[in-house]
């Protein structure tokens, strides 16, 4: 790693300069950080299980035509995704309410919503990632019609995709989080999916049990993160039964 040039780091990734122009290396980090980076704490191989949750998702979004910023997955921590401008916006796609909406509307957990509701957060973490309306994107020119049209777009696709995944697994995806980015090919541009897709930014239910196998375990104390993960990521099939990502020796 300290021959790649590292152009950010984040509070759970750290991205490198990739090996071709355009590219750029994701490595996942165990840091787990809730209510804007209050709690933190190091969750031992959170980042190798969310490198390969987030490869499997992505994947199946390039299958079904959604187009999105993976290329390869380099090894247990690391995956080579495509070089983008990221909107600066947080995409939130709520089935059932939960967290702050719950809070915001005093709608009770789980209800279920009458149709999915997609939400734009402000990406700026010293203002708390503040909720804003199309009025606020469009007059601050963070992104434009067009794009927003996109961007909705794909946020019900990637609704739909996700929702049936997890379905077929018994799992319930309550809500999640998708950011954008931005890509040019010649003189044309696009909006592919970017950053990543796992239980770190995700609601997921189990549909017999309602336990959580999501970011709320670690945010509201309820027990080991990686044994969620590991469950979502065992019925899933991504991890083989019985296999412990926290191991050192599986880390390259
Ligand atoms: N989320 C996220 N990053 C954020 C804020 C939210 O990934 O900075 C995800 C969160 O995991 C949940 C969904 O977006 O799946 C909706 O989050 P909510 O607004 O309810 O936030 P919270 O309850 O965490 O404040």
């Amino acid at each position: 790693m300290a021959r790649r040039k590292k152009i950010y780091e984040g509070k759970a990734k750290t991205l490198f300069e990739g090996p071709e122009p355009g590219t750029i290396v994701q490595y996942f980090k165990d840091d787990a950080t809730a209510f804007n980076a209050e709690k933190r704490d190091v969750i031992e191989g959170k980042g190798v299980l969310n490198n390969m949750l987030s490869e499997y998702f992505m994947n199946g979004l390039t299958q079904i035509g959604v187009p999105n910023h993976f290329i390869r997955r380099l090894n247990m921590r690391e995956q080579l995704v495509r070089a983008c401008e990221i909107i600066p916006l947080e995409i939130i796609v709520r089935n059932f309410a939960a967290g702050s909406m719950s809070k915001r509307l005093g709608i009770e957990e789980g209800t279920a919503l009458p149709r999915p509701i997609v939400e734009y957060c402000y990406k700026d973490d010293a203002l708390g990632d503040p909720l804003v309306s199309e009025e606020h994107i469009a007059a601050f020119g963070w992104a434009s019609q067009q794009d927003m049209d996109d961007i909705l777009s794909l946020a019900l696709r990637v609704n739909d995709f996700l929702s049936g995944v997890m379905f077929g697994v018994g799992i319930k995806l309550v809500d999640f989080k998708i950011e954008i980015g931005r890509v040019y090919e010649g003189d044309y541009q696009r909006l592919i999916v970017a950053d990543e897709i796992s239980p770190d930014s995700c609601r997921l239910w189990d549909m017999e049990t309602g336990q959580k196998l999501d970011k709320d375990v670690f945010r509201r104390d309820l027990g080991s993160l990686t044994d969620a993960y590991s469950e979502v990521a065992r019925r899933l099939g991504v991890m083989p039964k019985g296999a412990t990502p926290m191991k050192p020796t599986l880390i390259n």
